[in-house]
């Protein structure tokens, strides 16, 4: 089953959250708890898109609301957003992880649930319609922007958005995913949240 076969023409954010719910085009879906579709402002001028969600989110059905998203809230507000302003998702929206033990450990997504999921992160940005779109981490830039970008080389700036579900004026902008700051050692973890705060305080005034 290809995702684009859910989704409705002309959706709105409920209706393809709904149609998302019902999605079985990757093995993901098995394992997992539920769909993690998008949540936020739903005409927001900046959309933020993350790997996939992590296990509280799972099994809360939110993205962003594990350590890495209380991390992310606390950097897009110290960058200068207001409350609310934001729409954040994933590049694919089902936990993918191995069991070890009783504990649930976070895989990385394969080239084939990137590939398979894109319908979902293209219909909703082409729904919420952002100036930029954010991308946090590998695994986004890749589903957006394709393997020749970087996080590293080509962070923090604002380049042109072709990506899925684009429109001519739509800008990108590459950065770190929060839990990668989380994973850092404790010397290096200030500094790699300031360049994200840094990184998104580009988008905020872009925006303002
Ligand atoms: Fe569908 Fe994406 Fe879930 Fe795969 S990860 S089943 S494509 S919603």
């Amino acid at each position: 089953m290809d995702a684009s076969t859910l989704i409705p023409a002309q959706a709105d954010l409920p209706a393809l959250k709904s149609a998302a719910d019902r999605c079985t085009a990757c093995e993901l879906y098995e394992p997992a708890t539920q769909t993690v579709f998008g949540s936020g402002n739903p005409q927001a001028k900046v959309l933020l898109v993350g790997e996939q969600p992590g296990d509280v989110e799972d099994q809360r059905g939110v993205p962003f609301v594990g350590p890495a998203g209380k991390l992310l809230q606390r950097a897009v507000a110290e960058a200068g957003f207001g409350p609310g302003a934001v729409y954040v998702t994933n590049a694919v929206k089902h936990f993918r992880f191995e069991l070890r033990g009783k504990r649930r450990i976070h895989q990385t997504p394969q080239p084939e649930h990137i590939r398979a999921c894109n319908p979902w992160v293209a219909a909703e940005i082409a729904a919420v319609r952002p100036q930029i779109v954010v991308c946090l981490g590998a695994t986004a830039v890749k589903a957006l922007l394709g393997s020749t970008y970087r996080v590293t080389k080509d962070r923090g700036a604002l380049m042109p958005y072709p990506g899925p579900g684009a429109e001519p004026e739509t800008r990108a902008l590459i950065t770190i995913h929060p839990s990668a700051i989380l994973r850092m050692p404790d010397d290096a973890r200030e500094q790699g949240y300031a360049d994200l705060v840094a990184d998104l305080a580009v988008v905020a005034a872009a925006v303002a």
